[in-house]
């Protein structure tokens, strides 16, 4: 057994060979839903072009930011997070710092990415930094790079972009194979790195967290803390199991998630993706096709090629397909508008499309559907941007079955959700709906996030409030 293997096995985890899948991480040990599997700082990592300008390359924060005076590339939001970058910094600023103005402009984050990851090599090779058995370049050096798998362009891409890596660093021996190999290695391994509400922040390479496989029915989650990385059981594991998190929004059908999974080169054979034909079906029924004309009835419509029409296999009324196409066309069109009238920042206009498209789509689709998900998710973010409590909160509770049927084990996402709802009936005075949204809240988002940021001591604190504020009604109410 190598330290790696050791320092693994000390928290439980070993590293198998599964076949057809290569390398997993196994539980050694059993995990109740909540524990963390697995707490790792990147290997290297940068932040994202934010749509409101920089970030802090500490913690990627959005605010105080003051540039670096040396290269004018890296922000800090103070000297704490300065401090903490400076010995990777201090190479890097020296490189950016030479480079002309078109160069500059070429420094993509993944560029930067690789940049850091080649200086944090070097680092550790001097002993500057210490490396440990879970923090060491041969990690990234076992990760799998698919170079086999991509097409002449994909690769062409990846030398140019090595190229500009060694003009950033000439006086590095740039191996220009090993970095076009390691621009593919990110593309499948790194990952997006998110905030408490899961809004991405940046991007990271995390070796260990690598290793674990995607089923679209996963045991874990991988969340953040600032730049830290967390696997949580969301499942209870067993010694022997496999650990698996899940790479992509599970929130679709068998087909679309599949080819979400196709640039990480594998197919998933979870049972989620290779249930039975019929089940397949109806799955696609329900998330993609068509609502019963009964809007009371949730059953789902298969396509009859003989009398062009969609039937309802619970109540049997038929849909005609020329309506089906007419509505269909008229939602393509508003959603386009609305969509443009949202990134010119016409929140009003925008709101007022987004409501047709709502009621258009209502008509059209399943109510599990997840395009009518999409669409109430937008209209969600109008009305908070907007002040709309009222209408936020009717849209955010339409969504709350949905989430419930596409996430079965505790999933961050319908956490917030219902956070979201309590937020608004506590905005409202809905102070007893505010208690049980907190609540549910709070249930899943102790297993997905652990108990101790402060984010969850801001929901623990909202849900002792409205506790408080319940029982405080309850007993005005006796007198
Ligand atoms: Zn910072
Ligand atoms: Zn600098
Ligand atoms: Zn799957
Ligand atoms: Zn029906």
């Amino acid at each position: 057994m190598n330290a790696f293997e050791r320092a693994l096995n000390a928290e439980g985890l070993t590293v198998s060979t599964i076949h057809g899948k290569g390398r997993a991480l196994v539980a050694a040990k059993d995990f109740l839903p909540g524990d963390v599997l697995i707490c790792q700082e990147p290997y290297a990592s940068s932040p994202s072009k934010s749509s409101t300008g920089s970030s802090c390359d500490g913690c990627f924060s959005t605010t105080n930011l003051r540039k670096c005076s040396g290269c004018r590339i890296a922000w800090y939001c103070g000297s704490a997070c300065q401090k903490s970058e400076w010995k990777l910094h201090q190479l890097e600023c020296k490189a950016l710092s030479s480079l002309t103005e078109d160069k500059r402009k070429m420094l993509t984050p993944t560029i930067r990415l690789m940049i850091r990851l080649v200086l944090r090599r070097k680092l550790q090779n001097d002993r500057v930094i210490p490396t440990t058995a879970a923090d060491n370049y041969d990690l990234v050096a076992a990760l799998v790079s698919h170079m086999s798998d991509l097409d002449e362009k994909q690769i062409v891409l990846y030398a140019q972009m090595s190229n500009l890596v060694k003009v950033v660093l000439p006086s590095l021996e740039v191996d220009l194979r090993e970095i076009t190999q390691n621009f593919s290695k990110l593309s499948c391994n790194a990952h997006t790195i998110c905030d408490d509400e899961l809004r991405p922040l940046g991007t990271g390479l995390y070796p260990v967290v690598s290793i674990i496989n995607h089923s679209c029915i996963p045991n874990s989650v991988l969340v953040f803390e600032g730049q830290i990385a967390l696997v949580r059981a969301v499942e209870p594991i067993h010694k022997g199991d496999e650990v698996v998190i899940s790479y992509i929004d599970t929130a679709a059908t068998t087909e679309t998630r599949q080819n979400s999974l196709n640039h990480y080169f594998f197919k998933c054979s979870c049972p989620r993706c290779t249930k039975n034909p019929l089940e397949e079906l109806k799955e696609v029924a329900i998330l993609e096709g068509y609502g019963c004309k009964d809007q009371k009835c949730f059953g789902f419509l298969f396509y009859k090629a003989e009398n062009k029409a969609f039937t309802c296999q619970v109540c049997c009324h038929s849909r005609d397909q020329y309506d089906i196409n007419r509505i269909e066309n008229e939602v393509e069109e508003l959603s386009a508008k609305a969509a443009s009238s949202l990134s010119t920042g016409n929140l009003s206009e925008a709101c007022l499309l987004y409501k047709k498209v709502e009621q258009l789509e209502v008509n059209l689709f399943h109510p599990h559907s997840v395009k009518l998900l999409g669409t109430r998710e937008t209209l969600l973010k109008v009305f908070l941007d907007l002040n709309d409590w009222r209408d936020a909160l009717t849209c955010c509770k339409l969504t709350i079955p949905v989430y419930q049927r596409l996430y079965q084990s505790p999933h961050p996402l319908l956490g917030l959700q219902y956070y979201t709802c309590g937020k608004l009936e506590w905005l409202l005075e809905q102070t007893e709906d505010a208690l049980k949204s907190f609540t549910k809240a709070v249930e899943i988002l102790r297993i997905t996030h652990g108990t101790s940021t402060p984010f969850m001591k801001e929901l623990f604190s909202k849900l002792d409030e409205a506790r408080a504020e319940h029982c405080y009604k309850l007993s005005a109410k006796d007198d």
